[in-house]
C-alpha cells in the first residue's frame, strides 16, 4: 500500500475539548470548519457530540448542512459568514443558526425566514466580520426584540497574550453587550487561555481541540505515517529530486516515501521537515514533488517500512514552524489520499 496513513485520535480530542471546558468553566462549543481541520468533519463532530458538545460552528451554510447530515436533529449548528443570498432553504429546513454580520444579513433573515433562530456577530476591533459599534447601536433594539440566540465577536490577537489589543476588544464586546440579557461568546482557543475575563458564557475552540497552538497543553491528536516506497545509496556528488535540490556530499542512503504536496506537504517543507524513525530524526531531502518526498536513512540501523512525520515526536506547530507557517495551515491542508483512521472516541 503506497498511501499514508494519518490516524486522528478522537479520545484525545475529546480530552482536549473537555480540558478547555474545564478551564473555562462555562459551555465549550467546538469549531468545526474546514472539514474539522482537515481531520474529518464526521467522526470529530459525533465523538464530541457523543461526550456532550451541544454548539457546533463552521464557517458556511454548505458545511452546516454537511454537519447536519452527521449529527442529526438535536445540536446547535452556528454559521460564522452569517446568512448569505442563497442559503435561505438550507438554513431553514436544516435548522442552522447564521450568525448575522450585518443589516443586510439582519434583514435578509428577519424576511425569510421570521421567527427562525440566528445569532449576532459584531467586529470589536479585527474588521473581518461582524456588525461595527454604530452599525449595532442602530440595529440591537430591532435585533433584540427578535430574541437572538447568542451574541458574539471574535478576538484578533489572542494568540499573542501580551498584546494591548486583546483588552481593548473585550472592552469594546462589553461596551456593546454588558447588560443584554444574552448568551455571549468571545474567545476561541486563544481567547480561552487568557482568564476568565474573555470566557463569557460560551467558548469556541478550533485548533485547541485538534492539538494544536496556543494550547501547549493540548494532547496530540493527528498522526501521520509515510510508507517508504524505494530505497537507493547516492554517491558523493550525485543530487536528489528535481532540479537537484539536494546534493550528497557524502555516500548517502535515500528512501523515498508516498506523499507530496498533493497530500498537503507544503513545497516551503522543502529541505527543511524531519521525519522520525522512533526517536530518530531523518532530514527531507531536496524538493517536495507532487506525489513523494526524499530523506535521509543513512544513519538508520535497518530500511524502515515507514516514518512518521506527525506523531509525539514532532506535532503540527513544528512542523509548520519548519514551513514557515502555522499548526492550522499544515492540518487544513492534510491531503484526501491518506488513509484515514480514527481510533478511540
Ligand atoms: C476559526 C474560528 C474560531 C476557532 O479558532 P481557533 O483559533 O482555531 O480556536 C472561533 N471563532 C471564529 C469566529 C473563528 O473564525
Amino acid at each position: 500500500m503506497a498511501s499514508g496513513t494519518l490516524t486522528v485520535d478522537l479520545e484525545a480530542l475529546v480530552q482536549n475539548w473537555r480540558a478547555l471546558g474545564a478551564l473555562a468553566g462555562t459551555e465549550a462549543g467546538a469549531v468545526v470548519k474546514a472539514d474539522a481541520y482537515g481531520l474529518g468533519v464526521g467522526p470529530v463532530s459525533r465523538a464530541l457530540a457523543k461526550a456532550g458538545a451541544r454548539s457546533f460552528f463552521v464557517a458556511t451554510a454548505e458545511e452546516a448542512a454537511t454537519l447536519r447530515r452527521e449529527l442529526g436533529d438535536g445540536p446547535t449548528i452556528y454559521i460564522f459568514s452569517g446568512h448569505m443570498a442563497g442559503d435561505t432553504d438550507m438554513i431553514g429546513d436544516l435548522s442552522l443558526v447564521p450568525l448575522l454580520n450585518s443589516i443586510d444579513q439582519l434583514q435578509r433573515h428577519l424576511e425569510a425566514l421570521p421567527g427562525a433562530p440566528f445569532g449576532v456577530q459584531l467586529d470589536t476591533g479585527m474588521n473581518r466580520l461582524g456588525m461595527e459599534p454604530a452599525e449595532w447601536a442602530a440595529l440591537r433594539d430591532l435585533a433584540l426584540a427578535q430574541g437572538p440566540s447568542l451574541i458574539m465577536s471574535h478576538l484578533s490577537s489572542a494568540d499573542e497574550p501580551q498584546s494591548a489589543m486583546n483588552a481593548l476588544q473585550l472592552r469594546v464586546f462589553k461596551d456593546m453587550t454588558d447588560g443584554i440579557d444574552v448568551p455571549r461568546s468571545l474567545a476561541a482557543t486563544g481567547g480561552t487561555l487568557l482568564g476568565p475575563d474573555y470566557h463569557f458564557d460560551l467558548v469556541r475552540p478550533g485548533v485547541g481541540l485538534y492539538g494544536g497552538a496556543p494550547y501547549k497543553e493540548a494532547l496530540p491528536v493527528a498522526y501521520l505515517e509515510l510508507p517508504v516506497v524505494q530505497v537507493r545509496d547516492v554517491e558523493a556528488g550525485e543530487s536528489v529530486g528535481y532540479n537537484m535540490g539536494y546534493v550528497a556530499r557524502q555516500p548517502r542512503r535515500v528512501a523515498t516515501l508516498s506523499a507530496g504536496y498533493a497530500d498537503g506537504l507544503i513545497r516551503a517543507l522543502s529541505g527543511k521537515a524531519k521525519l522520525y524513525y522512533g526517536q530518530r530524526e531523518c532530514a527531507l531531502l531536496g524538493r517536495v514533488s507532487m506525489d513523494l518526498i526524499t530523506v535521509d536513512i543513512t544513519h538508520l540501523p535497518e530500511v524502515p517500512a515507514s516514518l512518521t512525520l506527525l506523531g509525539r515526536q514532532q506535532g503540527v506547530d513544528t512542523l509548520a514552524t519548519a514551513a514557515g507557517t502555522i499548526g492550522y495551515e499544515i492540518l487544513t491542508s492534510l491531503g484526501a489520499r491518506y488513509t484515514r483512521r480514527y481510533s478511540g472516541g
